[in-house]
């Protein structure tokens, strides 16, 4: 090992040393008390006007245009700067990293590589991106988000899958052509043996990777409604689990009080999960005008589904067959350019009839997990508001978060919003993003960012203040 990375190495495990964490929590100050932030509270277009703050322990507790009486409170004046809550990423893949693409964890990278690579990512391109709660929707980064909780290592919030549930030849089936087919007990392929995702056929299977995954703590249910544009075996056009393999998917998740997320793309696809109870749609990229109708409808009626739109990747990486990512084959590039050019009309709709939106990158690669910010952006490039996008990454997004009921790893509070009984996620900007959303992309506006009550980053205060943190990590110097 070279000097260079063991020093790296040693001054990261004395940054998160017991004491050093301990320390930095008992000097910590338990009460901070923002004054004068422009507040957009995660919902309304409009900003509530010089409000005050407080934050005490990991929550907001008072949100008021009203002096808030807080004597002890550490004061920060936030004059002319926007608030907002942290951003939630509500389709994100942690574990699914390798440098050289997913299919990578086949020959190149085993899970530790895996995990760490994830942890950096996780810190740099989340966290201290203002990134605070990610949703993820296949793979397995459990364990590293109980370590995240634990004040171990740091990172965003993780509400997680486990291992997507789908068939064999479907888009959970990564195991090369010339390897045996995995089964749920013995897979052999690198997606079940990272437990990102499971193989299963039948109704039993699918009861035990459920119930695997609930074991282990997720938070919902993520299934294959369809064909992938990043798996091998799988058209977009061919169906997923079939209908009693839904049917008992949404049985488990109701059973445990959460819900199922399907990756789908099509009317067949949508139309089985609606009338199955699958309440979470991603992608969706090649419905029609009328399945949208019934979307918007059914949600209308009942308030329980969301569609989850990955707008950059749709309209940009897949928005032309030279933009599509370079390891992907010819067959994949082909299957991009038809998500690219279905996503234009399809969001269209969803913004006319109303539907309710979540936002989800989907972007955890090299090349796309540095830019997650301009999926929040994206949608402004295809007729929303500024404040629909930012509201598609906050409010909506902690609303669907509880969808998991009993199943929430943060059940106390709200997220995603800047009100009280809220966690205290919070960004400060230097201006306002309802006005020039493409500021959120510049790191340099982004002065505060805060999770569960702690600055990771504090850029407003003098630096020998106990609430400065810098703008890039410093080890050794804050856990
Ligand atoms: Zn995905």
């Amino acid at each position: 090992m070279p000097n260079s990375i063991k020093s790296v190495l040693f001054a990261t495990a004395i940054a998160l040393s017991p004491f050093s964490i301990a320390q930095a929590q008992e000097d910590a100050p338990s009460q901070v008390l923002f004054t004068n932030a422009n507040v957009f509270d995660g919902f309304s277009p409009d900003l509530i006007v010089g409000a005050n703050v407080l934050v005490e322990g990991n929550a907001i507790t008072q949100v008021s245009t009203d002096p808030i009486d807080a004597p002890n409170a550490f004061v920060v004046d936030v004059s002319g700067k926007t608030m907002t809550p942290g951003f939630i990423d509500m389709h994100q893949h942690v574990m699914l990293n390798p440098p050289e693409g997913t299919a990578a964890y086949q020959t190149r990278w085993d899970d530790a590589a895996g995990g760490a690579i994830a942890l950096q990512y996780m810190n740099d391109h989340m966290l201290m991106k203002g990134i605070t709660t990610v949703r993820d929707i296949a793979g397995d980064p459990l364990d590293i988000a109980k370590a995240i909780d634990m004040g171990l290592v740091r990172g965003p919030r993780v509400y997680s899958s486990g291992g997507a549930i789908g068939q064999t030849g479907g888009h959970s089936d990564w195991a090369g052509r010339n390897v045996p087919p995995a089964t749920l007990e013995n897979g052999q392929d690198m997606g079940q043996l990272t437990s990102n995702t499971w193989v299963t056929d039948g109704v039993d299977d699918v009861t035990r990777a459920a119930r695997l995954n609930f074991r282990r703590g997720a938070a919902f249910l993520k299934v294959m409604g369809g064909g992938g544009v990043a798996s091998e075996f799988d058209p977009l056009e061919i169906l997923g689990l079939a209908e009693d393999e839904v049917a008992r998917a949404v049985e488990i998740a109701r059973d445990n009080g959460t819900y199922v997320a399907v990756h789908a793309y099509h009317d067949e696809s949508y139309d089985r999960h609606l009338r199955l109870g699958t309440r979470s749609f991603e992608h969706g990229f090649l419905i029609s005008e009328e399945m949208v109708r019934r979307m918007v409808a059914k949600y209308n009626e009942t308030k329980d589904i969301v569609w989850s739109f990955q707008c950059y990747v749709s309209v940009n990486t897949f928005g032309s067959y030279e933009t599509m990512p370079a390891f992907f084959t010819h067959e994949q590039k082909l299957k991009g350019v038809a998500v690219g050019e279905g996503v234009r009309a399809m969001s269209k709709w969803m913004n006319d009839y109303g539907m309710f939106i979540i936002g989800g990158s989907d972007m955890f690669s090299p090349g796309l997990v540095e830019k997650i910010k301009e999926d929040i952006v994206c949608p402004t490039s295809v007729g929303f508001s500024p404040a629909q996008a930012l509201k598609h990454y906050t409010g909506n997004a902690g609303i669907v978060l509880k969808w998991s009921g009993p199943k929430d790893p943060y059940p106390t509070y709200h997220l995603g919003r800047i009100a009280p009984d809220s966690y205290a996620d919070i960004l400060i900007w230097d201006g306002n993003p309802l006005e020039d959303i493409n500021l959120i992309l510049d790191e340099s506006k982004l002065q505060l960012v805060m999770k569960d009550g702690r600055a990771y980053k504090n850029t407003m205060v003098e630096s020998d203040s106990i609430m400065y943190r810098p703008a890039v990590r410093e080890p050794g110097v804050y856990p």
